[in-house]
């Protein structure tokens, strides 16, 4: 049997893919090595997957070539996606900062592009798994029709004319990812940009896991930074953004949305760091008046910003190293830092609780346009297996769905 078109791996991108490519009247086959298609899709969003985000901009998006995105998601923008929501009656409802949930549940996501599959005609297998795609020979002259891969799989070989490879990232293993988009790549001569854990969990150092562990379950609303926000920035000739979120003590280290968003910009060794009391100036009182400057009058006020027991162990941490220094040059390097709390992590929780690779298949020779490979004609790369990684907030899933968008007006 040969096919049109292979799209390898049945997640968000691929599915999505599969049914843009049949709706042209391509003959489609979906593989997928998991029982099930769309398994991320089912646990994204705590249950109600952010399927997108309505304020996506290429801004919002980490890779090598900051300018790759952009066309693709000009072209399926959110207001696409919520378009195919509403013609399958599932309601929806923004969250905060532009994140879009289900009511219900993620499984009307799933099923909403299982149902687009099959009315686009796509044939979707699961439980197999694709072992390498090679170059089928050539058989003379070359016609459009003529397959030009062989797709090889734990249930035979299948030949076809167009691959997309929507196989994913690193992350979740438990969850079926695999390297193999990234082996395939590399096979074909692309280069990748070194994958690592994003939007995941930071660990404390063992001085800091000592300091602060026991306050695990404690949150609070932080600014978050680190140095390669400034230039993932400067290579948008943008301004660097501020992920000013939740930041949750864990018996580990550091999770909550800020600290996952500024994860997926941190480099192991470095540093990142928090404003735990972004907007206000919390010692102001102690420095409007001259006497009853000390440990409690810092105590009093930093309790009526942050959680108390973080606001007690701050000041205790503090008074344990030192008598205080009550001048006003003081009091202003203690307010400093209150809003740089600065973390040397020892690492990050790694992919077995990242929700995203950043790194993938580098753009530089892929058609921003179709995600076809400028090396290999006929080979498409879209989702999450590309160097193209969204900040937390839906914007992974419209990536997807952009991309796969793309890839499917033309494989
Ligand atoms: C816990 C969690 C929550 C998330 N929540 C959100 C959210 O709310 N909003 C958001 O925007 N993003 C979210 N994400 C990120 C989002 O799920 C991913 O970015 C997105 O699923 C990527 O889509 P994809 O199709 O590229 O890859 P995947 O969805 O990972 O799909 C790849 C598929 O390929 C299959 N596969 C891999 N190798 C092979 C092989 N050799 N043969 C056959 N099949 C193979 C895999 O089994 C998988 O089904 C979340 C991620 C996680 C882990």
């Amino acid at each position: 049997m040969q096919y049109d078109v292979v799209v390898l791996g049945a997640g968000a991108a691929g599915m999505m893919c599969a049914f843009e490519a049949g709706k042209r009247g391509r003959r489609v086959l979906m593989l997928e090595h998991g029982e099930r298609v769309g398994r991320k899709i089912l646990i994204s969003g705590g249950g109600r997957c952010n399927f997108t985000n309505v304020r996506t901009k290429a801004e919002n998006f980490l890779s090598e070539n900051p300018h790759f995105a952009k066309s693709a998601l000009a072209r399926f923008t959110p207001r696409d996606f919520v378009a195919l929501v509403e013609k399958h009656g599932i309601k929806y409802h923004e969250k905060t900062l532009g994140q879009l949930f289900c009511d219900d549940s993620a499984k009307q996501i799933v099923a909403m592009l299982a149902r687009e599959c099959t009315e686009a005609g796509v044939e979707t297998r699961c439980g197999v798994t694709v072992r390498g795609v090679r170059r089928a020979p050539a058989l003379g002259a070359a016609s459009a029709s003529q397959a030009r891969f062989v797709v090889e799989t734990s249930a035979g070989s299948i030949a076809c004319t167009s691959v997309v490879v929507a196989t994913g990232g690193l992350s979740i293993p438990a969850m079926g990812a695999t390297g193999f988009g990234y082996d395939l790549a590399r096979e074909f001569g692309h280069a990748i940009v070194e994958p690592r854990a994003g939007l995941v969990p930071l660990v404390f150092s063992v001085a800091d896991r000592e300091r602060w562990s026991d306050m695990a379950g404690v949150a609070f609303e932080v600014v978050a930074r680190t140095q390669s926000v400034v230039e993932a920035a400067t290579k948008m000739r943008g301004k660097p953004p501020v992920f000013r979120e939740a930041l949750l003590i864990t018996h580990r280290g550091v999770s909550g949305p800020a600290v996952l968003q500024i994860s997926s910009y941190w480099r192991p060794g470095g540093e990142v760091s928090f404003d735990m009391v972004p907007g206000v100036e919390v010692f102001r009182p102690l420095l409007e008046r001259a006497s009853g400057r000390d440990w409690n009058s810092a105590y009093a006020a930093l309790r009526t910003v942050l959680p108390t027991r973080m606001a007690e162990r701050w000041v205790r941490l503090r008074a344990n190293a030192s008598a205080g220094d009550w001048t006003n040059a003081g009091i202003a390097r203690l307010e400093g830092d209150l809003h740089a709390w600065t973390l040397r992590p020892d690492g990050s929780e790694g992919f077995a609780k990242a929700e995203v690779t950043v790194g993938g298949v580098d753009t530089r020779e892929l058609d921003a346009r179709t995600m076809e490979s400028q090396r290999v004609a006929g080979l498409y790369f879209i989702g999450e297996v590309v160097d193209v990684t969204g900040w937390l907030g839906g914007y992974n899933f419209q990536w997807a769905w952009a991309s796969a968008t793309a890839a499917g007006a033309v494989a």
